[in-house]
């Protein structure tokens, strides 16, 4: 009696007082590594010259899901982190895209814009308001945050803004992101988390990291014949920058950034060089330290997005040398993280995982030429033809209030004069479409809102719908087509990538794990990034986000 009194005792004890992370066999801290772009076939096509301590350690050590997909359209770098954080898709989560359309401002808003809010921590006045406000669930961050009463700490890092917003939910301690506009290339965050930036933020701008990368020279780590994996260095799938007369290394930045001091960019030419990947390292690194992440009984959380990959990829593409060597690189930077994470957390006190927000489709014009599908989906003339459509059906009136090449936002004023029904014409312009050279599927708002797919594309389109938000109609176009509003460029002309769609070169991407109580191996079940939020909470016995569809990737627990 007296035996099982105290063993309730130490039950209850240990319940309030150490409800979380007191658990030796809980992680101190949740590392969260996205890197924008990557496709899954990144993580083998160099493997051979990554090294032991970057993504070969998570292949060697972790655990590999190699068949990790996004499961919504679009596969864009907002939906991406917001899904990975929620557990949740777009129909839910509401980050429909990077920018949507917003009937009651009849603009365009972006993911992350709040105009009630401002930059902190910037030189020149910066008005951007940027939040978390669009996000309309909860994430695994804020989950962490409330069930410690806010003792864990969440921080998140990126070069872009969204990449570093969305993933800390609306509780985070800190977001801080890479401003090129209104500094020297400081880190900065926003008036919704914070008055100014803490004191090691501002001391970690004023050593002029920025400045200091952007006076060097980009030229490969290694040998230029040695880059097998990619096409010549050389090569018509790649625009030239900065004046040169080749798209080729080396990249004299200093050169470049006079050329573009004048417009006010130079500090943007971070965007493009790997340095932006070295940069956010130490600015994490940094963070980990002055934040004492990991140190005490609550776990905290750290999620690092690296943003220079995504503008490689559409600058020159998948098959260039630059993008080899961006990872080449990043895969050193990785292992500096890593081995920070050994050092001040203990290589058995966290758990970390690496994934991408969304991969991208190899360039369109180097698809044509050697004979497989490549084209592009020119917007205006769709708009055209579907607006002589419904005029030619319906008579003069303004019917189309917006199309931005994947959702038709139909003019419910003109309808509602006409006193025609909302279903009907929804499905007039859905089958209209659907006879359209390169379109391959068109669904009606009615019938997402109805109907329950299960499988294939008609489900990656309803996961990416969300009522309030999208539009009448949502298109998706044949595999191999892109997207593009300049309807005079011609295929052959394309450089760069784009990506956005449902099919796999745009969604299959890396998901690894490693760390505390992560077993070693490999699946190749069929997953998706909105399974890592559920895992976190089953790693931490955390609630689940709000509005989880994402399952626990049981592997992990076996
Ligand atoms: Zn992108």
């Amino acid at each position: 009696m007296c035996k099982s009194y105290i063993l309730l005792l130490l039950f209850l004890f240990g319940h309030f007082f150490y409800g979380l992370g007191q658990d030796s066999n809980k992680p101190k801290l949740v590392v969260g590594v996205i890197i924008d772009q990557m496709g899954f076939d990144q993580l083998y096509k160099y493997k051979d010259r990554y090294g032991e301590t970057g993504f070969k350690r998570l292949i060697n050590e972790g655990f590999n899901f190699k068949n990790a997909n996004v499961n919504y359209i679009p596969s864009e770098t907002a939906p991406g982190h917001a899904s990975i954080y929620t557990g949740t898709t777009p129909a839910y989560h509401g980050i429909i895209g990077n920018s949507w359309y917003f009937r009651a401002l009849g603009d365009y808003v972006g993911n992350v814009s709040d105009s009630t809010q401002h930059i902190v921590g910037s030189i020149l006045d910066n008005p951007n308001g940027v939040s978390p406000l669009n996000l309309t669930t909860t994430t695994i961050s804020d989950e962490l945050r409330l069930r410690s009463k806010f003792k864990s700490k969440v921080i998140s890092v990126s070069i872009k803004d969204r990449a570093a917003i969305l993933p800390g939910g609306k509780s985070a301690n800190g977001a801080y992101w890479y401003d090129w506009e209104s500094s020297p290339g400081y880190f900065v965050s926003s008036s919704y988390y914070m008055k100014k930036v803490p004191k090691w933020v501002s001391r970690f701008n004023e050593l002029g990291k920025s400045d200091a990368y952007l006076n060097q020279s980009w030229n490969t780590l290694y040998p230029l014949s040695t880059y097998t994996a990619s096409s010549p260095d050389d090569n018509k799938y790649e625009p030239s920058l900065g004046g040169k007369s080749s798209p080729t290394f080396p990249y004299d930045f200093k050169a470049m950034r006079e050329k573009v001091k004048a417009m006010g960019t130079e500090y943007r030419l971070l965007w493009v060089s790997p340095a932006g990947n070295s940069l956010l390292t130490e600015f994490a690194i940094a963070a980990i330290e002055n934040e004492k992440l990991g140190t005490d009984d609550y776990p905290d959380l750290l999620n690092v997005s690296y943003s220079i990959t995504d503008v490689i990829g559409h600058t020159f593409g998948p098959q260039s040398v630059e993008m080899e060597d961006i990872y080449l690189r990043l895969d050193k930077s990785l292992g500096d993280l890593f081995s920070a994470l050994d050092s001040k957390i203990g290589e058995n006190n966290y758990v970390l995982f690496l994934t991408s927000d969304h991969a991208a489709i190899p360039v369109v014009s180097y698809l044509r030429d050697n004979k497989l599908d490549g084209d592009i989906a020119r917007i205006e003339q769709y708009y055209n033809k579907l607006n002589s459509f419904l005029v030619a059906k319906y008579g003069v009136g303004a019917w189309i209030e917006n199309f931005d090449g994947t959702q038709v936002y139909l003019n419910k004023n003109t309808i509602d004069e006409k006193k025609l029904l909302l279903p009907v014409i929804q499905q007039e312009v859905a089958d209209f479409l659907m006879t359209q050279k390169g379109v391959y599927l068109a669904l009606t708002a009615h019938d997402l809102q109805t109907q329950t797919y299960e499988e294939g594309l008609r489900k990656t389109i309803q996961n990416g719908y969300y009522p309030k938000r999208s539009g009448d109609v949502l298109l998706t176009y044949d595999s191999g087509t892109i997207l593009n509003s300049n309807s005079r460029m011609a295929v052959e002309k394309v450089k760069g990538t784009v990506h956005g769609s449902g099919y796999s070169y745009d969604t299959h991407v890396p998901l690894l794990w490693m760390g505390l109580g992560i077993p070693k191996g490999e699946s190749v079940r069929s997953v998706n990034p909105i399974d890592i939020a559920p895992s976190l909470a089953m790693f931490l016995n955390l609630r689940m986000p709000s509005a989880v569809q994402g399952k626990p990737l049981s592997e992990l627990f076996e």
